[in-house]
């Protein structure tokens, strides 16, 4: 396997946080990923126009924040089963008007498994039948007390719809991810998870890859499972050309050989000879698991 140096304290720098926005269907999820994503400063400096590729990074002033744009916690569960652990931050989001549903409880269930801390966003706070209150009481039973009753869950009243209660949102994100003093080291070969992959018409395959720590730079080769290659050409989600991405940037990358899958670990190795001599040995190794378990 890939070796991967030890980072030394002094190595670490701060690094942004990564943020699943989880809930029961029609809670309002992919509504408030539309609202955290037109609150962008950057998005309005840019004027690009906003491209789904998996993931995208939000600009406020008092920093950026990376969100998984594949809400729900099936995608999230997915990606853990194979060890891809991306998420610092879940944001639960509630409906104030029909409350906690059992999806609601799955997917805190699977982000308390995860041990990955929670903020739970109260939506809908615009409809007259919204009662945040009740979502408080339904969710203390569930282990997550409110800050404000002694215990140490955000709980932010929002409305995906009309745009309220975002900027509370995004400040609630970042308080928690500075008490989590997250940190990676730029400074090295970038290791990072596949979010997402496409063939695409024109540019071949390319794949949405989340850095974990290290950066990945243009030019750099790379290993991803069984597919390797060379980084052609990074773009952000407006489009826009990166050259550098550090760590818990999400950038779509141009270079594959073939299309990898999401959940696969992205490594930058040395050479392209280096690249090569791996994906020949996981070839092999897959061509004898093939084997063995044809002979069973
Ligand atoms: P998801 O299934 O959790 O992704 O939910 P959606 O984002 O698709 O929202 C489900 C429905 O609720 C849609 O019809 C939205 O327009 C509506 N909705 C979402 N957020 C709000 C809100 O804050 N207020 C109101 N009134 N409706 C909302």
């Amino acid at each position: 396997e890939i070796h991967e140096t030890e980072d030394r304290p002094e190595d670490l720098k701060p690094r942004i946080p990564v943020v699943t926005i989880m809930g029961h269907v029609d809670h309002g999820k992919t509504k408030l990923l539309d609202a955290i994503r037109h609150s962008n400063v950057a998005e309005h400096e840019s004027g690009g126009i906003t491209q789904h590729i998996g993931a995208y990074k939000v600009k406020t002033p008092r920093g950026e924040i990376t969100f998984l744009d594949t809400p729900g916690h099936e995608a999230f569960t997915a990606m853990r089963a194979r060890g891809a652990h991306v998420t610092d931050i879940v944001v639960l989001v509630v409906s104030a008007v029909e409350g906690v549903m059992p999806q609601t409880i799955e997917a805190l269930n699977h982000a308390k498994a995860a041990q990955v801390p929670i903020i739970v966003a109260v939506n809908k706070i615009d409809l007259p039948e919204a009662s945040i209150d009740r979502v408080k009481q339904q969710l203390s039973e569930q282990g997550l007390l409110p800050e404000e009753w002694g215990g140490d869950t955000m709980y932010i009243p929002v409305s995906a719809l009309k745009k309220i209660g975002i900027e509370e949102l995004l400040e609630a994100i970042l308080l928690q991810a500075e008490m989590m003093e997250l940190k990676a080291n730029p400074n090295k070969p970038g290791v990072g998870y596949v979010v997402e992959s496409k063939m695409d018409i024109g540019r071949g395959a390319v794949a949405t890859v989340i850095v974990k720590n290290g950066s990945i730079r243009i030019g750099d080769y790379f290993v991803v499972g069984t597919t390797m290659g060379r980084v052609r050409g990074m773009f952000d989600d407006t489009g826009a050309k990166v050259s550098v991405a550090y760590p818990s940037y999400p950038v779509e990358i141009m270079g594959f050989d073939a299309v990898p899958e999401a959940g696969d670990k992205f490594h930058v190795v040395e050479s392209e000879d280096f690249a090569k001599e791996i994906v020949a040995k996981r070839l092999e190794l897959k061509r004898i698991e093939e084997t063995n378990r044809i002979k069973k």
